[in-house]
């Protein structure tokens, strides 16, 4: 059995490359050779986090496996990330497990990478006015999805503590040579932005509807349960709305859900998964002035088919440490 470190599936994962990955796990599930349940969420009493179970079967390439996730949203005080864990990958003929990864990177880059292939589909082919809400991990990994999917000629950081949002500056300058803003406020990063990502842990939303331009594409990727959004109900009513799985959506999106409960959309206002549009069954973006957003949830699908890629660059160009389970 394989057991790829943080540094290890940072080097064998190329964001171009899980990009395409992401795209053909996503398609692979609009034809129905996919299989995966609801994630379950296990919160931790006393409020400290969460523990999620994401077990996922994808034919081709087959991958098999689980990811278990804790998502501990007050680490950094720790000096730990938010997002902690594994992937299990499990051989497919077998069942014997094949490889451990660790979760947090994996979680990084295939996240962002999803939202790549949701930027390539649905923003207008010129779109290069950038706006990343929240500087954390996420932060970081979607501005190199962006960067990898459209020329980015402006772009503006916003995040609560400021000092977070420099630090990405930084490393947009010294990654991708791009020069980035730090916004005061999340308005001032919005406004006029063609694609805009959120990537907090923001319970309320921190963008509203109101500031987006026509022909503007979200990518909504923060809040991953019912109670919390980050976006506001004229931003999701005024959208075309993909989703990247309906059932996740329908179950776990706040953003979603919070506005069916207050009566202002219903569940027909989700246009398509963005696996359909990949495979051509929903056309996506149907005018320039539409505005689209993708709101992500993360499946398990993604992370089995990342965790396949990956065990199989290690073991080509011998990454990582093998050990005997028995
Ligand atoms: P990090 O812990 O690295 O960063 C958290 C970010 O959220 C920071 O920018 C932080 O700002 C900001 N934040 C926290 N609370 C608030 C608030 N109340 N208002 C505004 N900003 C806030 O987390 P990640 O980058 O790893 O994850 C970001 C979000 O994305 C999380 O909610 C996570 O659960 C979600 N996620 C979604 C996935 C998906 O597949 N859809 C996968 C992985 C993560 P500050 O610097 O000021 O603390």
């Amino acid at each position: 059995m394989l057991i790829l470190t943080h540094g290890d599936v940072e080097r064998l994962l190329p964001m171009p490359a899980c990009i395409s990955l992401m795209a053909e796990a996503l398609s692979a599930r609009a034809r129905g050779e996919a299989v995966q349940p609801l994630r379950t969420i296990l919160r931790v009493p006393g409020g400290a986090g969460l523990l999620g179970s994401m077990p996922a079967y994808v034919a081709s390439p087959p991958a098999l496996g689980v990811k278990v996730i804790a998502v501990y949203s007050g680490n950094e005080a720790a000096g730990l990330a938010s997002h902690q864990g594994g992937v299990l990958s499990i051989d497919p003929t077998t069942g014997a497990l094949d490889a451990i990864l660790e979760g947090g990177a994996v979680t990084a880059i295939r996240t962002a990478a999803v939202s790549g292939v949701a930027t390539d589909r649905l923003s207008l082919p010129g779109a290069d006015d950038v706006a990343i809400l929240g500087a954390g991990v996420q932060g970081a990994t979607h501005l190199d999805a962006i960067h990898a999917v459209r020329p980015i000629r402006r772009l503006r950081i916003w995040n609560r503590t400021p000092a977070r949002a420099q630090a990405l500056a930084a490393r947009a300058r010294e990654r991708h040579g791009i020069h980035a803003d730090v916004a005061p406020t999340a308005e001032s990063a919005a406004r006029g932005a063609a694609i805009i990502c959120t990537v907090t842990q923001a319970r309320e939303p921190i963008l509203k509807g109101e500031w987006l331009t026509p022909g503007a594409h979200l990518n909504v990727v923060g809040s991953s349960t019912p109670e919390a959004r980050e976006v506001d109900t004229e931003a999701v009513r005024r959208a075309m709305l993909f989703v990247d799985a309906r059932e996740s959506a329908l179950n776990e999106a706040g953003d979603l859900l919070i506005p069916i409960a207050e009566g202002a959309i219903n569940q027909d206002h989700i246009r398509a998964e963005l696996g359909d549009v990949l495979i051509g069954r929903h056309p996506g973006r149907q005018s320039p002035a539409e505005i689209t957003l993708f709101k992500s949830l993360g499946l398990g699908i993604e992370d089995v088919a990342t965790a396949r890629f990956v065990v199989t660059e290690a073991r080509r160009l011998g990454v990582g440490r093998e050990v005997s389970l028995f």
